[in-house]
Formats: structure tokens, C-alpha cells, sequence
């Protein structure tokens, strides 16, 4: 298709938070092929299967076309925008009326642009009075985000992907770069040092299958392991004094807290061989640029938060950090997760600034030109607490967009019982066939990645562009002119009179972030960002004046932090019981995760590509040892029943060593898996924990 192109432009990746640029072919102004752009510091010509198919998801016969509604014999009929949003407004208006403004609410996204974000965020809570909203980057980022903003007095993820080929040792701590961040991956391989690869990881994982140290520990070990290896870095001289003392606190509580974790009895809790926790150590200790990675494995953990800062501990213990190949750092999942933390303003107000500080609250509503008594005084429930406020009818109105929570949340099936007793429940998204889809009273048709305009952030803090190459399918918008509709029935749709279209909303957010860590304001608009192959934040109008943005820059190489006093803190904790462990009824560990590098969470858009299907199994699976199979009779690709306090789902088994004996893996992909999960929290964050529950399995 793309010898028919008459031009070219490029866009950001709509799937993860690589954010690779790709070229797009068009012909007549419409999108007919793409390839990865060999000119963007990114991702450098490379591409995984999902960047590849990305325009083929957009052609499906299961696209949300019309709005529609639910008639009264439970059917979802078509309407037109004008009854739609006439019944947007009467549905949340009676809700508000009759049990308080508060008692509607929002779950959010890490898939729409950041200047939909920001409109989003801007338009429900001071357009129409919620206090509660929240993302569903609940699920995957918030313990990288308080971990970061404890430690680092900011959300500031510090690195750039330069780092990956500039480290002499790279730790991925839960994280499977080879199948979850292909790209990233293919930097590591191009990293010209030999470097040491640390993994720690409970499954052997094609990651860990390519690391030169795997560290297979049980379970729920890993801020255990992680603090006896901080333990012998302090015992083996490998703190780097100098910089601790100049730009850390907390030093003496961290040297009394990990004293508690001896190698002997963590290797002895954690499976582990304790040369090996040494071993790994005197890696860490000796390198001169050491990396450190985490993704889902710790983020989405009942002790994620200090879990991911005993890998701070680590960086800043040993002067890790603002050099190249250095840093704590946090692989973001969804492609404009960073937009969301940023300019969601569920919890955090416009700008990561606080609800709760009244000068924020009237900085920002003297930008946006709006009476500072709209803004609420208090951030909104956490996503978790929100599904308990419709549980105990708090909540009675829902509004999700862009997402997929009744596949994706803990312990599904309570969810989805859940969202029929909503008084009033909206989805809008792409397509109509989604598991949430199901539940909804209304449906508005969202177009998709390539249909719209806009900007992602990337997990190395790239703004980058996404264009709209192709025409929505039917009566399909742009989530931004959803939004605006939406304002204008609403009646407050003076209060974004100047928010026209994507590009005035950046430059609106360019004066949100003024002064702030996340200061954009040197960044001129759309068209530098494109000619630039993005830019990092942050880029201020005193950054613009010294020169063009160079395409690779880290945070704190000064060490100045943005906490109060500029000094990154040393946090350490107790370790917190495990929640529910293997038992007699019980016996098995399950681990969730990323299956494989053609699926993407809940496959509502890959399962849209016939090419990404034939990469992956159609049927769902769990992964089981070789021999717990062979000691309950299971034969590999047979059916097995699976079985946790919450449900039962009937899979097929694969028979792999790439998990131990008495643990078991299921993608998350597939919507049996959170039919088993445990919904249990982590206490700061109030993330999920997905990847440790008990089960039990029998052959069919
Ligand atoms: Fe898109 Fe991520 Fe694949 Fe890059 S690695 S092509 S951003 S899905």
C-alpha cells in the first residue's frame, strides 16, 4: 500500500511508552502504509508487530460508529450526538441532584493525548463539579510516581534511553524488556560495553534467559533481596560517601533498617544461592555506570512504593544517578502514561500541583481564567476507593474512557457486578465490543490513535507528536471534541472558549508548567516537536535561550533534588506479610503479566490485527512447570481448571520451565486471569497487586 503514497509525516507509536516514531504513507492525506522512521532518536528504524500493525486496528468492523444507548429491552440501539449528549448531561445532572455533586465520577486513561487529558480532567472537575476521578494508570504507574515524589520531591523519572547502551551493568528488577519493551531492548543490544545484566525475576523470562546473573527468587522477595544487597554494598565499602553525604538524607536509618537482612536469611527466604546475592552486589558495587529498570513486577505489588525506592536506595547509595548510563529507572507502560501523571488532574492538580495548596489553586486558576472556587480543595479518590464508593452507592454516575476495567481490574467479576448498580454508567472508547462496553447505558464513539491530534510523553519524558491520518470511521470524534461537545450541553463551555483544538490546549499547558520541574514553556508548539524528533521535558524558555534541545537529556546530573532541602531521600520500611500465600487448598503462587510482544493489555485493539492474532495463542493459558505437570497428570495443551478464592476458569496448560515448581503464569491478557486475582493494595499508592495470589489447578 504505501507505493501508492504521494507524501509522508511521522507520528509517535500509540501502543506502549517507547514512544517510537513512525513514518506514515499517505496518499490524498489519508494514511495507507507506515514504517518505523529511521531518523527519530527513539527507536532509530525499528519497530515491534503492534507499531506495525497500528493503522490495521483502526479498519475493524467492531469500531464504535454512532453513539448508543440502552433501550429499554436491555438492547444498545444507535442515536445521534445531539440525544447522546443530552443524555450525558440529564444522566450525571440527576445523579449530582439527587445525592451530590460528588456522588459521579471518572476513570481515565493512559491511551488519549495529554491536551485531552488536561481537557478531560479540566471539563469534570471544573466544568461539571466531580471531585473524583482517576486513571487507570492506578494500575500500572502509581508506585513509580509516589516512589518518585517521596524520593525525589518530584515524579521525575531521570532517564534517557541513551542510558540503556552508555551502562557498563543493567538491573531489570520484574521487568521483561524482551517482550514488553522490544525497542528498549534492542538498545540494550547495542549497548558496546559487554555489560553485566542483572534480572531478578521469579519466572526465567527471555529477559532473564539473556542476562548474564538471573536472580530466581520465590515470590514476593524481591525488597527483601533488594535490602541484602544493599546490606553488602554498605559491609563491602561500595557506598559512594561523597555523594551521599552531599545530596541524600536518611542515610543512618537506611544502614540500621537493611542491617536486619543478613544474605544467609534472605537467600534462605528467597530461594536463593547467597554467593548469588553477593555476586550481583559486587557487580552493582564495582561498575562505573550501573542502571537500574523496574516495570510491572514492582509496581504492582502490595509493597510496590518500597520496593521501587529500595531501588532508588541502591542508585543514590553508590552515586548512581544524572550520569549517562546511570539511574532508578522506572519503564512507564501505556503510551502516554507520563501524560497522565502529568496533566490528568485527578490527583494531582494541572502541573503535579496539589489540590490541597490554595496558592496552587489560584495560580492555576488565574491561567485558565476561572473563578479559583471551582477548583476543588482536595485530590480525588484513589481508583480503588472510587469502585468502593459505587459499592456502598457513594458513587452513582460513572464515566470511563479509554479503558477496559471490567478485564482489567483486580478480581474482575466483583467489578463487573459492580457497574450494574450504577444509576448511570458511560463508556467511551473505540470500539463497541469491549467487556465495559457491555455494562454501559451510553456509548460514545471515540476515534482512535492516528484519527486525532495531539501530544504523548514517553517514558524517557519525550513530548511527541500524534497526527490524525485517516477519517474516523461513522459519527466517531476525537476524544478532544467529545470533550468540547460535552462542555457546550454541559453549559460551561465559556470556560474553554480559548481550548479551540490540541495545539491551543499545549500552549495552555506550556503556561501550567511554568516554573515547575515539568517546565515546557521553551517548547515552541507542534512543529518543533516534530522537527526535533521530541523533545524532553524538562525545556524551559532559559533552557530554549541556550540553544536547540539536544535529543538525549537526564535529570539531577547536578544533584540537586526537588525536595524541600535538594537532597533525594533514603526511604526504607518494614517488609509487609504476604496477603494470601500457598496453602493446602491453595498450593500454587500465580504470577500475571505481558505474554507476548504482539498482545497489548486487554487486546482490544490488538485482537483487531489478523496478523498480531497469529502471533499469539487465541485461547488463554497458564504456564506450569514440567514437574508439578507431570505429578497431577497434565499434559502440555491439555485443559486445566484453575481455581482461587474468587473463581474458576478453565485454560489451556503450557508446560514450560520458564516458570519454578509450584508457581504458575497466565498472561494478563486474557480475561480469565483477573477472574482469579486478589483485589489487594499497596498502601501508598493504592496500586493494584496483581502478581501474587493463590490458586489451585486439576487437569480436565
Ligand atoms: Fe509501538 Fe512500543 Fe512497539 Fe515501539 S515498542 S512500535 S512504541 S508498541
Amino acid at each position: 500500500d504505501s507505493l501508492l503514497a504521494d507524501t509522508t509525516t511521522t507520528a509517535t507509536c500509540g501502543y506502549c511508552a517507547t514512544g517510537c516514531g513512525l513514518r506514515l504513507h499517505l496518499r490524498d492525506g489519508e494514511a495507507v502504509g507506515l514504517t518505523p522512521e529511521t531518523n527519530y532518536p527513539v527507536n532509530m528504524g525499528m519497530a515491534c508487530p503492534k507499531g506495525w500493525e497500528a493503522l490495521r486496528v483502526l479498519d475493524s468492523e467492531h469500531r464504535a460508529t454512532h453513539p448508543l444507548v440502552r433501550d429499554p429491552s436491555g438492547e444498545l440501539v444507535q442515536t445521534d450526538w445531539s440525544d447522546a449528549l443530552q443524555k450525558f448531561c440529564d444522566g450525571f445532572r440527576k445523579a449530582q441532584q439527587n445525592h451530590g455533586p460528588e456522588s459521579v465520577a471518572f476513570l481515565s486513561t493512559g491511551q488519549i493525548a495529554c491536551e485531552e487529558m488536561a481537557f478531560l480532567g479540566a471539563l469534570a472537575k471544573f466544568g461539571m463539579g466531580m471531585r473524583h476521578g482517576d486513571g487507570n494508570t492506578r494500575q500500572c504507574m502509581a508506585t513509580a510516581v509516589t516512589a518518585y515524589k517521596e524520593s525525589f520531591g518530584f515524579d521525575a523519572p531521570p532517564f534517557t534511553y541513551a542510558d540503556f547502551e552508555q551502562s557498563d551493568c543493567l538491573v531489570f528488577v520484574g521487568a521483561n524488556p524482551c517482550i514488553g519493551h522490544p525497542i528498549m531492548w534492542e538498545r540494550v543490544l547495542r549497548n558496546p560495553n559487554q555489560p553485566d545484566i542483572i534480572v531478578l525475576d521469579p519466572r526465567r523470562t527471555e529477559t532473564a534467559n539473556a542476562a548474564t546473573q538471573h536472580l530466581q527468587l520465590r515470590p514476593k522477595c524481591d525488597l527483601k533481596v533488594l535490602y541484602a544487597i544493599t546490606n553488602v554494598l554498605i559491609a563491602e565499602g561500595f557506598v559512594d560517601h561523597e555523594f551521599v553525604n552531599a545530596h541524600t538524607s536518611g542515610y543512618d536509618d537506611l544502614v540500621r533498617c537493611v542491617r536486619d537482612f543478613s544474605v544467609e536469611s534472605v537467600a534462605e527466604e528467597s530461594g536463593l544461592d547467597a554467593e548469588r546475592i553477593r555476586e550481583a552486589a559486587r557487580t552493582i558495587g564495582r561498575s562505573g555506570a550501573v542502571s537500574l529498570w523496574w516495570t510491572m513486577g514492582v509496581n504492582q505489588s502490595y509493597e510496590g512504593v518500597r520496593t521501587a525506592q529500595a531501588i532508588i536506595n541502591i542508585a543514590l547509595l553508590t552515586g548512581n544517578i544524572g550520569r549517562p548510563g546511570t539511574g532508578p529507572n522506572s519503564i512507564t507502560g501505556q503510551c502516554n502514561a507520563m501524560g497522565s501523571r502529568l496533566w490528568s488532574n485527578t490527583t494531582n492538580l494541572l502541573g503535579h500541583r496539589k489540590f490541597e495548596c490554595e496558592q496552587d489553586r489560584v495560580d492555576v486558576a488565574d491561567i485558565l481564567g476561572i473563578d479559583v472556587g471551582r477548583i476543588p480543595t482536595e485530590g480525588s479518590w484513589a481508583y480503588d476507593r472510587i469502585i468502593d464508593g459505587i459499592r456502598n452507592g457513594e458513587i452513582r454516575g460513572l464515566w470511563v474512557i479509554a479503558t477496559n476495567p471490567a478485564h482489567s481490574w483486580i478480581q474482575r467479576n466483583e467489578l463487573r457486578e459492580l457497574l450494574g448498580q450504577l444509576d448511570f454508567f458511560v463508556v467511551q472508547d473505540m470500539y463497541r465490543n469491549t467487556d465495559t462496553v457491555a455494562h454501559a447505558d451510553l456509548v460514545l464513539p471515540a476515534a482512535g490513535w492516528g484519527e486525532k491530534d495531539g501530544t504523548f510523553i514517553n517514558s524517557e519524558r519525550r513530548y511527541g507528536r500524534i497526527k490524525k491520518v485517516k477519517r474516523a470511521p461513522g459519527l466517531a470524534l476525537a476524544d478532544f471534541q467529545i470533550f468540547r461537545a460535552i462542555a457546550h450541553a454541559w453549559g460551561c463551555g465559556v470556560m474553554f472558549r480559548g481550548w479551540t483544538d490540541p495545539e491551543s490546549v499545549f500552549q495552555i499547558m506550556k503556561r501550567l508548567s511554568a516554573g515547575r520541574p515539568c517546565d515546557i514553556t521553551g517548547i515552541e508548539g507542534f512543529e518543533q516537536l516534530d522537527q526535533c524528533g521530541g523533545i524532553q521535558w524538562p525545556w524551559s524558555t532559559e533552557d530554549a535561550q541556550r540553544g536547540a534541545p539536544e535529543q538525549e537529556r537526564r535529570l539531577f546530573a547536578d544533584g540537586v533534588f526537588c525536595t524541600e532541602d535538594g537532597r533525594a531521600k533514603l526511604i526504607v520500611d518494614q517488609i509487609t506479610p504476604t496477603p494470601e500465600t500457598p496453602c493446602d487448598d491453595y498450593p500454587f503462587w500465580l504470577l500475571t503479566g505481558r505474554g507476548s510482544v504482539s498482545q497489548w493489555h486487554t487486546q482490544t485493539r490488538t485482537d483487531k490485527s489478523p496478523v498480531l492474532r497469529k502471533l499469539y495463542p487465541n485461547q488463554p493459558y497458564i504456564e506450569i512447570n514440567p514437574s508439578d505437570a507431570a505429578r497431577l497428570m497434565i499434559t502440555n495443551g491439555g485443559l486445566v481448571s484453575v481455581r482461587s478464592r474468587r473463581g474458576e476458569v478453565t485454560v489451556r496448560s503450557a508446560v514450560t520451565t520458564s516458570v519454578a515448581a509450584g508457581q504458575l503464569f497466565m498472561p494478563m491478557h486474557y480475561e480469565e486471569a483477573n477472574v482469579l486475582t486478589l483485589s489487594h493494595f499497596d498502601p501508598h499508592s493504592r496500586q493494584p497487586s496483581y502478581k501474587d495470589c493463590a490458586v489451585d489447578l486439576e487437569p480436565l
